[in-house]
């Protein structure tokens, strides 16, 4: 059973890709996710198909993507993630990367690498946390230091999704130290580069399939022509890479409780207490109203998110709101699904307990929930 939220009137989208993503998610996604989740197989064969399929979508056609635009992402995301929230996480930040080295000033970079990106030939990460700078990015110390003909990287990144697969690593670095944002580059390694170590995966309460580990630099060369934003201009494109990607979790935790009401209203249609469907008690019918409630207030504070990337104009303070609240109503959502299910939602089978813990995972990307409240608290203090 499909649970239909209401049409959104969120502009013109791509529906054909938009079916072959929910496609996707039933044929590859659904019937993996539990064994991808407890670490008994890699979704890296995986990943690199739905790369090629879903990667491009918000790259215009003359660089090689498919021009759909954000709309279309935020969907895709949503049909992905209503079966497996940590894969389509994975996706969402090879895709960041890729969006990113698209729009790099660096055009001899960025013709070398994007077709790599967008084919799924390479997987991408994002290294901008380290294992003392996570909320405040400003206080980063991984060093590029000036050499011949480039920079020698020395430091420590933590958190990197994608580090078990990726091939590429857009690595934000500090070129002068003291200096804050302004001393910031973003530089490209190659998975191969001498003194760039990768380490095991992290042991997480859920979305394994997103690859996670930590990784070191010790004296890795990255030559001027990896430098994919200099100086002066990285800082920003890293906070702009992040709104983007706040936009992507929120499409995700909705799509998570989509696929969280399919399961609850196929199990309340089905399930007899009392002498009747489960469906047929009103107490049943409040728990998954309020629900759908929360799926439709935060699909819609998404999409006007989504518009506003849309027009060029994104809206930080808009995206915060978004993704605080669809992480916090998603995780709402599943749990409320789980007890639809009774005891039966407790069972791994039923992939509500591994989507449940995903969403929390998100919580913590891209910027916590208190980290959404400093940006929302700033523009009101703007207001006072
Ligand atoms: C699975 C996963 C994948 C990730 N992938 C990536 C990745 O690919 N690339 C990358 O760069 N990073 C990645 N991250 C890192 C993520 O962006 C950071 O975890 C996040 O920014 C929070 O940083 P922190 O964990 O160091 O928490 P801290 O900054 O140490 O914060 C600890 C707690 O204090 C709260 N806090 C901090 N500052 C304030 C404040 N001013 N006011 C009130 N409360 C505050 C936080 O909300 C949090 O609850 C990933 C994280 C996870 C969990």
């Amino acid at each position: 059973m499909t649970y239909q939220p209401l049409a959104l009137a969120h502009g013109p989208v791509n529906q054909d890709r938009i079916a072959e993503a929910a496609d996707f998610a039933d044929r590859i996604l659904a019937p993996n996710a539990e064994a991808w989740d407890k670490g008994e197989a890699s979704p890296e064969t995986a990943l690199r198909d739905a790369i090629s399929r879903f990667a491009g979508t918000a790259v215009p056609r003359d660089l090689g993507g498919f021009g759909d635009g954000v709309a279309t992402q935020v969907r895709i995301y949503e049909e992905l993630a209503r079966r497996d929230m940590g894969f389509t996480c994975a996706l969402a930040v090879h895709t960041n990367v890729t969006v990113a080295i698209s729009v790099s000033p660096n055009v001899a970079l960025r013709d070398a690498v994007l077709p790599r990106l967008l084919s799924g030939k390479a997987v991408g990460a994002f290294l901008l946390t380290e294992p003392g700078a996570g909320s405040d990015a400003t206080a980063i110390t991984t060093h590029a230091q000036p050499v011949d003909g480039g920079y020698a990287v020395t430091g420590r990144k933590a958190w990197v999704t994608n580090g078990l697969y990726a091939d590429i690593f857009a690595a934000f670095c500090q070129t002068d130290p003291g200096s804050g944002a302004r001393g910031v580059a973003a530089l490209g390694f190659a998975r191969t580069t001498p003194g760039l170590t990768v380490e095991p995966a992290l042991d997480l309460i859920g979305s394994t399939a997103m690859g996670t580990t930590d990784l070191t630099f010790d004296a890795a060369f990255a030559p001027e022509q990896a430098v994919a934003f200099a100086p002066g201009t990285a800082f920003k494109a890293a906070m702009y890479g992040i709104d983007v990607a706040r936009l992507g979790v929120a499409a995700m935790c909705n799509g998570a409780a989509m696929g969280a009401m399919d399961r609850a209203l196929a199990y309340a249609a089905d399930r007899q207490t009392f002498g009747r469907a489960l469906i047929d008690h009103q107490g049943m019918q409040w728990i998954l109203s309020d629900a759908a409630t929360a799926i439709e207030a935060s699909r819609s504070l998404t999409f006007q998110a989504a518009r506003h990337f849309e027009t060029g104009r994104p809206d930080a303070t808009l995206t915060a709101h978004a993704k605080k609240l669809a992480t916090r109503s998603g995780f709402d959502t599943i749990s409320q699904a789980m007890r639809a299910l009774g005891a039966n939602g407790l069972k791994r089978g039923h992939g509500l307990a591994r989507q449940l813990a995903a969403v929390r995972v998100s919580e913590c990307m891209d910027g916590t929930g208190e980290i959404m409240n400093v940006v929302i608290g700033r523009s009101l203090k703007a207001q006072a």
